[in-house]
């Protein structure tokens, strides 16, 4: 379980990925706080996440008064839009955000984000994928 000085953990954008991250970080204990700019997202998880708020995450000044800047960590799980993906990233490094992990779609996404302060990338739709064809060739070895 973490510290009571690392537990705080910000997502942005609850699509299927934002969702099951802040699910899963909230299961092992951590304090999230989940953003989405669109209202009806929010209302739909406001249920089964303790804090769900609406905010356009481009906007530093939002961010700033969602207190932001006292998070260690932030997740940015918006996938769809490249342009608010890195708007938001750019937007979280210039606000200080020690650990700003995004997620990308592609390998020039992935470029961008790193360039503008990412310090994590991932791609999770390749993770799972590898994921599943690891699992398959394995259930096969099973039968040699
Ligand atoms: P997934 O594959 O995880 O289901 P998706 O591709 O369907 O995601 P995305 O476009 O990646 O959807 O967006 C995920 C969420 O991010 C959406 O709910 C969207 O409202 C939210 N989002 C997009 N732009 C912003 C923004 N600027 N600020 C806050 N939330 C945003």
């Amino acid at each position: 379980r973490p510290g009571p000085e690392e537990s705080g953990v910000a997502v942005i954008g609850l699509g299927r990925f934002g969702w099951h991250v802040s699910q899963s970080l909230t299961a092992l204990g951590y304090d999230v706080l989940a953003v989405d700019e669109n209202p009806r997202i929010v209302q739909r998880w406001s249920d089964q996440l303790s804090r769900v708020v609406q905010a356009d995450a481009t906007d530093e000044k939002a961010l700033r008064q969602l207190g932001l800047t006292d998070f260690g960590r932030v997740v940015v799980a918006i996938g769809a839009s490249v342009e608010a993906s890195v708007l938001v990233v750019l937007a979280l490094a210039e606000l200080g955000v020690p650990e700003i992990w995004a997620r990308a779609t592609s390998e020039k996404h992935a470029k961008i984000l790193d360039a503008v302060g990412a310090d994590h990338v991932v791609f999770p739709e390749a993770a799972t994928g590898e994921r599943v064809a690891h699992l398959i060739v394995s259930k096969m070895l099973d039968f040699i």
